[in-house]
């Protein structure tokens, strides 16, 4: 039987959910889902200064907008507490809630004597580097303490000594051979031995990773290529462990349209943020799936369900993505136009009504059904609805001088008295509609682009848009005969 696919995203929640880590969920995400694996997600949160519950909550928040659903982790929902209720049998998944782990497991493996107690102090420390660094030597730690018997380490320990919990770092080469990047090699002599567990129990964040790595099963590790210097650390821990360590995939950089590492500075970072200006799941999930990963052509736009059956770890590319927004915004306007409408409504209705608090015709389904139909090939973005469909709420002037000669020639008032009075006494529906405007064309004279393009310009102050039979099913008959006799 083929080993089960488990992938985890390892938010640390000192912030908002930003683009990167956004990417790098999704790409684990989307790997378990193709290999019907699972995706683990699991909270870094040992750094006890800057992680926030606020941070927590709102990760959870934008990784559920996102559709990025996961299978092990803290629950979200309303009252929910997700440092109490988790789902999966590997946890807690809050590192936080793990630090008994992390200590038995640095203290076995000090009993076994693959790492031992260091009783240097900070001070002692800190005189040995500056004098490595005046001498041109290696700085790393001189192994004072790895030598001690084991009855002088514990008769120290039993004395009340603090210590901190080293590991015996194996002189020789580690290669790794990442999915992405390659070969990468570490020589021999590049590390000293490393702390695992400071003297004050608390244990330090490469060793806490592969603990949990390895007691959660993952098997494949996504994430970005700041964590590829980590890996020497991590690749020597799970040697101290007897760990096989999972295959490893470092995506590349996304850097801003100025090619510098993407911040603040290129503007909107955070998910959070893009729900907010309008923008769909389904639009940033294709945007931030192609940023660093492609199958190897230049096809743009994907449904969830065609990521899920394309993505291959293997085509996650080595040059760095380059956050383009005008493309976001572009590729929200193909998203959005290709929904069907009955899934846009919930989405644009809450817009449409807090715009035109007042306007009855919102809570009428069919009319809303109309105008979000109408006014879905218009916009780019969800925030565009009250705008788009403005011209459908208010009598708009003509747009330009051509607009407004049209409507001003004698033929066209002509066209428009007759038409309002057919429109007053026809069934408002569409053969009603076509029947009304043949009437009052052969009483006015005017046919062809003379007869549609006025009436079109007359009612909306346009001469492009949707379909005039689709904004006289929007409009009504009373706002429709206004219109026209304004
Ligand atoms: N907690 C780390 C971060 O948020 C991720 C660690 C990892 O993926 O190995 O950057």
């Amino acid at each position: 039987m083929s080993e089960e696919i488990r992938v985890r995203f390892a938010p640390s929640p000192t912030g908002y959910l930003h683009v990167g880590g956004a990417r790098t969920a999704l790409f684990n995400w989307l790997w378990a889902r193709k290999t019907g694996g699972k995706f683990v997600l699991r909270i870094e949160d040992t750094d006890e200064a800057r992680s926030t519950v606020e941070s927590v909550n709102g990760m959870l928040h934008d990784l559920k907008w996102l559709g990025l659903d996961w299978d092990e982790g803290p629950e979200y929902g309303d009252g929910i507490d997700p440092y109490k209720q988790q789902k999966g049998d590997k946890g807690p998944y809050f590192q936080s809630q793990r630090l008994e782990i992390y200590q038995k497991i640095a203290h076995e493996l000090m009993d076994k004597g693959i790492a031992y107690p260091c009783f240097c102090t900070d001070e002692e420390l800190e005189e040995k580097r500056k004098k490595a660094e005046e001498e041109h030597r290696s700085v790393h730690y001189d192994g004072t303490c790895r030598n001690l018997t084991k009855e002088e380490a514990q008769r120290r320990i039993d004395a009340g000594e603090p210590y901190t919990i080293r590991v015996r770092v194996p002189q020789k080469d580690y290669v790794l051979e990442d999915e992405v990047r390659g070969r990468v090699e570490w020589k021999a002599g590049t590390l000293g031995d490393f702390i695992i567990l400071r003297s004050s129990g608390m244990p330090v964040y490469n060793f806490c990773v592969v603990v949990d790595d390895a007691l959660m099963g993952i098997t494949h590790v996504v994430r970005a290529e700041e964590h590829l210097t980590n890996t020497h650390r991590q690749l020597i821990l799970y040697e101290a462990l007897g760990m096989k360590p999972p295959r490893f995939s470092h995506a590349s950089l996304i850097l801003g349209p100025d090619k510098s590492k993407l911040s603040k500075r290129h503007g909107a970072t955070s998910v959070g943020q893009y729900a907010e200006e309008g923008f769909l799941p389904e639009a940033m999930i294709n945007f931030l799936a192609l940023l660093g990963w492609n199958e190897g052509n230049d096809r743009e736009i994907y449904s969830v369900k065609e990521l899920i059956e394309c993505f291959e770890l293997s085509h996650i590319s080595k040059s760095p993505g380059v956050f383009d927004k005008d493309k976001l915004v572009w590729m929200n306007g193909q998203h959005l136009r290709a929904m069907p409408v009955d899934e846009l409504i919930p989405l644009v209705a809450p817009l449409l009504k807090k715009a035109m608090p007042d306007d009855k015709r919102l809570d009428d389904p069919v009319i809303m059904h109309k105008l979000v139909e109408l006014i879905q090939v218009k916009m780019t973005l969800l925030t565009d609805a009250p705008e788009v469909a403005k011209t459908f709420f208010e009598a708009s002037e003509p747009e330009n001088d051509e607009a407004r000669a049209m409507i001003e020639t004698e033929k066209s008032k002509k066209l428009f008295e007759a038409l309002a009075a057919e429109f007053e006494k026809c069934e408002w529906v569409r053969e009603g509609y076509n029947a009304s405007i043949k009437a009052a064309s052969k009483i006015a004279e005017v046919k062809g682009k003379d007869l549609y393009m006025p009436i079109r310009v007359k009612i909306t102050g346009s001469c492009h848009g949707p379909e005039l039979v689709g904004i006289l099913d929007v409009l009504g008959r009373e706002e429709t005969i206004a219109r026209l006799k304004k």
